[in-house]
């Protein structure tokens, strides 16, 4: 972990370091500010300075706080790399100058160009699916087809949905603005609200809950709330479809990383990034929180390569961020709390 006391402790040795002209000391470590959690990080970290003998120094707390601390330091920053979830918090940090574009052909080349960002100041580093969850008991799976048929009268008083206020039914709502424009994605919305079983819920889990235990039929997450309440509770009623298969795809958001603008070990700081984009990384990365690895030759662990393959939309997540506050808008027009 990373205090305060040590990152300027950090930036008078990095300084002093310069000044004397020691090359090795800038190439030697990366300071890492994270959004994710340690136990997902700190075992792909272990294994890069295992590999390259560049130390990982990290800081975690949520995404809000990094951006505002990175925004504070600004030159002074210690941080080299940011590490974050969901297109819209990295478009965010981007538009805010925080990150700068990497040249890399490594990272051009292990991840899909609609989950990086095409001024490539962040990269997608693991995928996941926003997809529906329902109650086996309550729906057949032909009953089932789109997120745009879930704003149906047949789905009234059936549908459970996670509070708008997180951003990731804003990404979903961002895509679908992109996709139809601004008039029938609120259609859709409204379509969903005047469905609702209840107002809506804290979280993923606690939608799924809902719909476990009867009080909805279908609900909207991502996979890995699934993974984790089967694990839990593996005789619950709920399964996974996969939606718009013959359409656009399923909704997909990244977790990723760009490298920051004030980078001080900027050359160590790539290395990093492109690691986490090769297969050692990769398996691990996803793996632990049952997450989809965004280089497609790497593949699902089991648990989660169960749930079946699905076709993704290609759409650019950057969208996501772009559209993220006319999203936001729009939900709020359509009385989605
Ligand atoms: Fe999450």
């Amino acid at each position: 972990m990373l205090t305060p006391r040590f990152g300027r402790y950090l930036a008078a040795m990095l300084c002093c370091a310069a000044l004397l002209g020691a090359p090795a000391a800038h190439a030697e470590q990366v300071v890492v500010y994270t959004a994710r959690i340690e136990q997902l990080i700190k075992p792909m970290f272990d294994v890069f300075t295992k590999d390259t003998g560049i130390a990982v120094k990290f800081v975690t707390d949520n995404e809000g706080a990094l951006l505002a601390r990175l925004k504070a330091e600004g030159k002074n920053t210690p941080a080299d790399m940011l590490i974050t979830v969901d297109a819209g918090n990295l478009w965010e940090a981007a538009r805010a100058g925080l990150l700068q574009p990497v040249e890399s052909k490594t990272l051009d080349a292990n991840i899909p160009t609609h989950l990086r960002d095409p001024q490539k100041q962040w990269f997608g580093l693991s995928v996941r699916a926003r997809t529906m969850v329902y109650n086996t008991q309550k729906v057949k799976p032909g009953e089932l087809s789109t997120y745009e048929d879930l704003a149906e009268p047949k789905w009234k008083g059936r549908l459970c949905l996670r509070s708008s206020k997180k951003v990731y039914n804003q990404s979903l709502v961002a895509m679908m603005i992109a996709e139809h424009g601004e008039t029938k994605a609120e259609q859709i919305v409204r379509g969903w609200v005047a469905n609702l079983a209840t107002d809506p819920l804290s979280d993923d889990t606690r939608a799924m809950e809902f719909v476990a235990a009867g009080k909805c039929d279908v609900t909207l997450v991502n996979t890995y709330y699934y993974g984790r309440l089967l694990a839990k509770n593996p005789a619950s009623p709920l399964a996974i479809f996969w939606p718009n298969q013959a359409g656009s795809g399923v909704h997909v958001n990244v977790s990723g990383a760009g490298i920051t603008k004030y980078a001080k070990n900027e050359a160590a700081a790539i290395k990093l990034l492109e690691f986490l984009s090769m297969e050692k990384a990769q398996h691990l990365y996803a793996e632990v929180n049952m997450e989809y690895p965004v280089n497609p030759r790497i593949k699902p662990d089991e648990v989660v390569a169960a749930w079946g393959s699905f076709k993704q939309n290609p759409m650019n997540v950057a969208t996501a961020g772009e559209l993220q506050a006319a999203a936001v808008k729009l939900m709020d027009r359509a009385g989605y709390r």
